[in-house]
C-alpha cells in the first residue's frame, strides 16, 4: 500500500486555499506569460509587466550607493551573526532621513529595519490578525502582496476605490461605507502603484480626518517617495499623523533603483505617541525578532547610502521617468483606440489603462490579451484582472525610452491587428 505521508495532505479548506485562490500574484501571473514566449522570435522581450528598471544602464544605482556597500564589505566589521538591535547607526539615519520631511523629529526607537518594504508590510499585516475577526481597508486596483499578506494572516479584507476620474483619489465615500467596528486600519499608497497617482496635501489631509473619525490606523506605503514627476509635489502621510497615528513603511528598492538589494522600514510617525509602546508595536517587534534581518553589510553602509546619495541622482531618474510618462501617455491615450489612459501618471513607476475589448476581434478579455501578446509581440503586460480590475492592464514604464518606445510599437502593432473590421 502506498505510504500517506500526514504533511502531504489535501488542504481543502484553510489558509493555503485562500491562498491559492486570492493571492493570484503578479509573480505567478507574470510566470503564466513567460511561458507563452515564441522561442524561434528574435526580438528581445520587453518588460512591461513588473517594475524593476535595474537591468537598464540609465537606471542604474548611484556611485555613493555601491561605494558604501564596497567600503562596508571591506570594513570586516559586518561578518557576524548580528541582531536588530546592533544597528542603531542604521535606524538614525532613517530617522533622520524620514525627518526631512514632517514637520517634527523621528528617533531610532521609531524605526524598524527590515527585509524591504514587503517584510514591513508582511510584519505590519500579520500583527493586525488579533483581536480576531480584524479587518482592513485596501485601494482597489490594490498591489496584492497586500492582499496575500491579508490572506496568510487571516485578516479579512475589504477594497475601497480609487476614483480614475478623479486622478486615483481615495473615494472617501466607499471607505466610510466600508468601516465597521472590526475595521482596524487603512492602507494607503502614494505616489501610487499601480496608478501613477500623486496625491494632494489636500487629498491626504482629508484621508487623515476620515481615520481619525473612523479611529484607523493609516498603513502609509510610501516605497516611491519623492518619484514625482508632475505638478503635485510628495507629501509624506505623516505630516497629518496628529489626525490619526501612521505607520510609514519604505525602502531604497525603488528610489535608489536596487530592488534587490533588500533593505526597508517601518517606522512610527506618531507624534501623539499612541503607536509606541502599544502592543501592535510589541506584535510587530516580536514578528521581526524571529525572521531572518537585512544582510549585516547593507545595513552597516545604510547611513551612507541615505546621506550621500546626491540629489541629482534622483532628478535624473525623475527626468527619464517623466520623459517616459510622456511617451506612453502620447501613444496610449491618443494614437491605439481600444486602449485609454484616464490619467497620465504623476508618480511611482506605473500606469492603468482601460482596454475596450469590445473593439477587438478575437480578445475576450485583458488576461486573452496579455497572454496573446506576450507570444506574439513578446511584450509583457500585467492583467488587470491580477490587481482585481478586469479589461484593465497595469503598465510598468521604467524602460529606457527607447525600449519603450519599441514595445508601444508593438502594442500598437498588436492591436490593430486584432481590431474589428468594420
Ligand atoms: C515594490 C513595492 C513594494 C515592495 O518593495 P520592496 O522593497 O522591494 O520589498 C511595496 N509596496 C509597493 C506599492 C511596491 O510597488
Amino acid at each position: 500500500m502506498e505510504k500517506r505521508w500526514k504533511f502531504n495532505k489535501k488542504c481543502e479548506k484553510g489558509i493555503i486555499k485562500s491562498v491559492e485562490k486570492r493571492a493570484m500574484t503578479v509573480k505567478a501571473t507574470m510566470g503564466m506569460l513567460h511561458k507563452q514566449l515564441n522561442p524561434d522570435d528574435n526580438r528581445s522581450v520587453i518588460p512591461l509587466g513588473h517594475g524593476d528598471p535595474s537591468p537598464f544602464k540609465c537606471f542604474h544605482p548611484p556611485v555613493a550607493a555601491v561605494n558604501a556597500i564596497v567600503d562596508a564589505l571591506r570594513s570586516t566589521r559586518f561578518n557576524g551573526y548580528r541582531y536588530p538591535t546592533d544597528f542603531p547607526s542604521a535606524k538614525k539615519a532613517v530617522a533622520e532621513y524620514i525627518s526631512r520631511d514632517l514637520p517634527y523629529r523621528l528617533s531610532e526607537s521609531d524605526v524598524c529595519i527590515t527585509v524591504g518594504c514587503n517584510q514591513a508590510i508582511l510584519a505590519t499585516i500579520s500583527s493586525l490578525s488579533s483581536p480576531p475577526g480584524s479587518n482592513i481597508l485596501l485601494p482597489m486596483p490594490t498591489y496584492p502582496t497586500y492582499d496575500a499578506c491579508s490572506a496568510v494572516s487571516g485578516v479579512e479584507v475589504r477594497h475601497y476605490n480609487l476614483l480614475p476620474t478623479k486622478e486615483w483619489e481615495v473615494d472617501l465615500h466607499s471607505v466610510e461605507a466600508l468601516a465597521d467596528d472590526n475595521t482596524v486600519a487603512i492602507v494607503i499608497i502614494n505616489p501610487g502603484n499601480p496608478c501613477g497617482s500623486v496625491y494632494t496635501h489636500q487629498h491626504l489631509e482629508n484621508v487623515a480626518k476620515m481615520a481619525e473619525k473612523l479611529g484607523l490606523l493609516v498603513i502609509a506605503d510610501e516605497v516611491y517617495e519623492h518619484m514625482t514627476f508632475g505638478d503635485t509635489p510628495f507629501v509624506r502621510m505623516g505630516t497629518f499623523a496628529l489626525k490619526a497615528p501612521v505607520l510609514t513603511i519604505g525602502s531604497i528598492s525603488k528610489r535608489w533603483l536596487v530592488p534587490g538589494w533588500r533593505v526597508g522600514w517601518l517606522v512610527t510617525t506618531d507624534p501623539n505617541g499612541i503607536l509606541q509602546n502599544s502592543e501592535l508595536m510589541e506584535r510587530i517587534q516580536a514578528f521581526l525578532d524571529l525572521a531572518s534581518n537585512p544582510t549585516t553589510f547593507i545595513q552597516g553602509a545604510l547611513p551612507e547610502i541615505l546621506e550621500k546619495t546626491k540629489d541629482e541622482f534622483f532628478s535624473n531618474a525623475n527626468n527619464i521617468l517623466r520623459q517616459d510618462a510622456d511617451i506612453i501617455y502620447e501613444k496610449l491615450e491618443k494614437k491605439i483606440p481600444c486602449i485609454s489612459c484616464p490619467h497620465k501618471p504623476q508618480g511611482s513607476m506605473f500606469v492603468m489603462v482601460k482596454l475596450d475589448v469590445s473593439l477587438l476581434d478575437d480578445i475576450e478579455d485583458d488576461t486573452e490579451f496579455c497572454l496573446k501578446i506576450a507570444k506574439e509581440e513578446k511584450v509583457m503586460i500585467l492583467p488587470g484582472s491580477t490587481l482585481g480590475m478586469k479589461n484593465w492592464l497595469r503598465i510598468t514604464f521604467a524602460l529606457e525610452p527607447l525600449v519603450l518606445q519599441e514595445g508601444l510599437e508593438r502594442i500598437e502593432g498588436f492591436c490593430k491587428r486584432h481590431s474589428k473590421k468594420v
